[in-house]
């Protein structure tokens, strides 16, 4: 379960996010997740009501953006929506793909008070 260690290393990075405002209250702390990233989200949202217990993030909402996966087939340059990793080229069928978007896993906001 990698998404454990993920959820924390999300915290500890929003924790030294907000450490030159405290005492805060934190409302909002928003993620952008990629579908080729390799998270589960269920398991991610488990893993992440654990990793907040004891933290300035107990008692916010976590939102979820989840960023298309999208790439571009390295043979004959077609763009494409990609659902996983494996996903061949529509029009030629190569494997051969730069992955353009989908991969990133990132803090994208905190909305505190
Ligand atoms: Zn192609």
């Amino acid at each position: 379960m990698h998404e454990v260690s993920i959820a924390m290393s999300i915290i500890d990075l929003a924790e030294q996010q907000i450490r030159a405002s405290q005492p805060c209250t934190v409302q909002e702390l928003e993620l952008e997740i990629g579908k080729l990233a390799g998270i589960e989200l269920q398991t991610l949202n488990f893993a992440l009501t654990g990793a907040v217990k004891g933290t300035a993030f107990e008692e916010a909402k976590i939102t979820q953006h989840i960023i298309e996966g999208k790439g571009r087939c390295s043979g004959c340059e077609t763009e494409f929506v990609m659902d996983s990793l494996l996903t061949p080229c529509p029009k030629c069928g190569s494997y051969f793909i730069h992955i353009l978007q989908g991969r990133e896993m990132r803090l994208k906001s905190i909305s505190i008070n």
